[in-house]
């Protein structure tokens, strides 16, 4: 009430001000919260004698997770995750990610089941709850060898997973579940996942085709990312044929003419089909051809040309570069490379890594650390073209994490940065005569921080192994980020990388 009053008071202390309006937004989040809780009970009343809801741990796009107590019969109070679905989710995905859980989870740093409830339309899983840090909170006091042991044991989920044909197709700090102090781990959320074509999860062998319609169609309403058309699906009488199906697209994909991170030009952006794809392509009626082939203009045939299909799922600044370019046959290795974007945020701080809004500037970032010719040649391996008109060199990952993290310059860079400088300031070859064109302000921003007065911070403290990060470190994330999805390194083979010689499978 206090606060309330002091709120109307003319001669406020700004800092009261915010404090009031943080107090209040956080009183309206609560009130939500609690009501959320009672529309849970009152959907599954089965909750009600079991449960007892404690708050909202995790509010996604497809489900809301809450922390609960059961009450056991032995007197003792277990917690509990319980994630409720939203009620639109089609049934055959929620079926997968259950059935996800019960065969591969429960071992192996792979979350498990205890139960599920069902109302109507309302599903509820009931998970073991693993209280869990904040990747963000903790990426900066992370000592060396922690990271080596989380790298460890994301593996070994991945493992398990993938043995039994799952491709998760969101690894991320978020669905990685970490307790630091007990040294717990759990890969959770199956929520996107799809199988191998030889996968043992019955679910996912039927959720894979029915995922992918529904995939494509909500993509397509809701965001054209690439701008990308397909030639050979392009009217309503096209039938999906095996023929079709087997015919290899090549697409072209202009990356540098991208709203890159570029100060002086914004360019427009590109995406054409290849011209002697179409040409290839079966259903391409030939009164279609178009001349906008490798021109900067995309022509209003190719405008109403609908998109590729190809499962597009997850976050973009962890997206494998055959997920980006649309690959429609995808692998296990999709995981690996998001592993590996992980692994580049523990080793150089930064998280996220990648912070883009689409696919094609999450490509030209890959651009920026794994080279422009680098990624047109693996992309070639799967069957697109992509146009760079920028050469980007590659970088060498030990010189960029250790500039990022700052362990090889005398400066500490505060905890506020973390999260706000991402790939946009990776700072390219940081020595400013050979910076590319295509930075943003940001860049500047961490090259100031680098020749500023931080430099006088550096203590002598527990470098916390930072200082003598092994060659074989950056030897496995080189191999989790082979822009090659056929030559990336596996799970089973990561773990027997001589990074982890000394560890216990
Ligand atoms: P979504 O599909 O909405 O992302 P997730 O399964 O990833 O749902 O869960 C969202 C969040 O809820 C996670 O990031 C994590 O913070 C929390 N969470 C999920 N499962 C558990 C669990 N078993 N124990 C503790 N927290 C969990
Ligand atoms: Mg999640
Ligand atoms: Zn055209």
């Amino acid at each position: 009430m206090e606060t309330v009053l002091k709120s109307h008071c003319d001669e406020q202390h700004p800092h009261e001000a915010e404090d009031f309006h943080r107090k209040h937004e956080q009183n309206n989040k609560l009130s939500g919260i609690k009501k959320d809780i009672e529309k849970l009970y009152e959907a599954v009343p089965q909750l009600v004698n079991v449960f007892k809801i404690k708050e909202k741990i995790g509010e996604g796009t497809f489900s809301s997770v809450y922390l609960a107590t059961a009450q056991l019969q032995t007197g003792y109070e277990e917690k509990m995750a319980l994630k409720h679905l939203i009620p639109t989710s089609h049934p055959l995905r929620i079926a997968a990610e259950l059935q996800c859980l019960t065969v591969a989870g429960g071992q192996d740093n792979v979350m498990g089941v205890k139960y599920c409830f069902r109302k109507n339309d309302h599903v509820v899983i009931v998970m073991p709850y693993l209280e869990h840090e904040s990747f963000l909170d903790i990426l900066n006091s992370l000592s060396f060898e922690e990271v080596r042991e989380y790298m460890f044991n994301l593996f070994k989920a991945l493992r398990r997973i993938h043995h039994f044909g799952i491709v998760h197709r969101d690894v991320k700090p978020s669905n990685f579940l970490y307790n630091r102090r007990l040294k717990e781990y759990a890969l959770v959320d199956f929520g996107l996942a799809q199988g191998t074509p030889d996968t043992k999860i019955e679910l996912l062998k039927t959720a894979q085709s029915e995922g992918q319609q529904e995939d494509s169609v909500h993509r397509s309403v809701q965001r054209s990312v690439f701008g990308e058309r397909n030639f050979n699906v392009s009217s309503s009488t096209y039938q999906e044929n095996s023929s079709t199906k087997l015919i290899k697209q090549s697409k072209m994909i202009d990356v540098s003419s991208r709203k890159l991170v570029t100060k002086k030009k914004i360019i427009s952006t590109k995406t054409v089909s290849n011209g002697v794809a179409r040409k290839a392509a079966s259903g391409c009626p030939s009164n279609l051809t178009c001349d906008c082939y490798a021109t900067d203009r995309v022509c209003s045939i190719c405008l109403s040309r609908r998109q590729q299909v190809a499962p597009r799922a997850g976050t973009p600044g962890f997206r494998a570069p055959e997920v980006l370019t649309k690959c429609p046959t995808q692998t296990t290795a999709i995981d690996m490379w998001s592993a590996g974007i992980v692994f580049l945020s523990l080793l150089s701080g930064r998280y996220p890594f990648y912070k883009a809004s689409d696919d094609l500037t999450a490509l030209a970032q890959i651009m920026t650390v794994r080279g422009s010719k680098e990624t047109i040649q693996a992309a070639k391996t799967f069957g697109k073209s992509v146009l760079c008109t920028q050469d980007v060199p590659a970088q060498n990952l030990r010189t960029l994490c250790e500039k990022l993290r700052g362990t090889n310059s005398s400066y500490t860079r505060s905890r506020g940065d973390t999260h706000t400088n991402s790939v946009n300031d990776l700072a390219l070859p940081v020595d400013k005569q050979h910076a590319p064109k295509t930075r943003g302000k940001e860049i500047q921003h961490l090259q100031s921080c680098q020749e500023g007065d931080g430099a006088l911070e550096i203590k002598a403290t527990d470098m916390k192994g930072w200082d003598q990060v092994p060659d074989d470190a950056y030897d496995l994330l080189d191999k989790l980020l082979d822009l090659n999805p056929a030559t990336r390194i596996t799970a089973k083979e990561a773990l027997l990388h001589p990074f982890f010689k000394d560890m216990r499978l």
